[in-house]
């Protein structure tokens, strides 16, 4: 349960404009495409791996759920509070961080639009071919947990056949990498 107190230390961690306890906002991220609903104790909007971190060490002094979101697209149910708790919405680290041309790699943060990554690629001749049909609104997070794919899987694969490395917030709340930009990657980071 998310009381006004922990709202307080949530609010003082991502700022109080990027946390929701209202009911009309909890209403919104209530649900996903299954159009199931459960309804969160809050809703909170991270801009940083840090944050996110901070947010998972407070969930687990205060024993509360925190359930990841991007645009919430998903026929999984994965980012529905089933036990209520708190919703970690990704949607506002939408950057293409970088596009390396030489490695053929992109740097992102989790919540860029699918069909976003798409167009800047191919801006500079390059291809990022995991389409779902919900691309103009699904994002790279998503993507990734759902292991999407679409109608160019046949050809191409899905979306783990083109994730070369990740940074992951822990349940502990520790931030690990993982991968590089190249296949090979026992020692180097990105
Ligand atoms: C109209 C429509 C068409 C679709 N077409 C296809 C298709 O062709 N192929 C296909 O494979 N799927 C398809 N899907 C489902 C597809 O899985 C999702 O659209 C997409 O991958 C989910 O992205 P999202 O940003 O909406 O994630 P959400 O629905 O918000 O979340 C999905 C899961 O990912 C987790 N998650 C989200 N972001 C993160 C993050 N940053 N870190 C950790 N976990 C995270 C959530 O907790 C949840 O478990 C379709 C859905 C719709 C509505």
């Amino acid at each position: 349960m998310i009381n006004s107190k922990i709202g307080a230390r949530i609010a003082e961690i991502v700022g109080k404009e990027n946390v929701a306890l209202d009911k009309e906002t909890r209403v919104c991220y209530s649900y996903d495409a299954t159009n199931i609903k459960y309804l969160p104790d809050g809703i909170v909007f991270l801009n940083s791996a840090q944050q996110i971190s901070e947010i998972v060490k407070l969930a687990n002094e205060h024993r509360f759920p925190v359930i990841p979101r991007g645009a919430g697209t998903g026929f999984t149910g994965g980012s529905l509070p089933v036990e209520g708790g708190l919703i970690l919405v990704l949607t506002k680290m939408n950057k293409i961080l970088q596009i390396d041309t030489e490695n053929l790699i992109a740097i992102v943060e989790p919540g860029v639009v699918t069909a976003e990554l798409q167009k800047e690629v191919e801006k500079l001749g390059l291809f990022y071919p995991p389409d779902p049909a919900s691309l103009k609104s699904s994002t790279l997070g998503g993507n990734v947990a759902e292991c999407a794919g679409g109608m160019r899987a046949v050809k191409y694969g899905v979306t783990k056949d083109y994730v070369m490395g990740l940074e992951v917030v822990l349940p502990t709340g520790e931030i690990v990498t993982t991968g590089g930009k190249t296949v090979k990657e026992s020692s180097a980071t990105i």
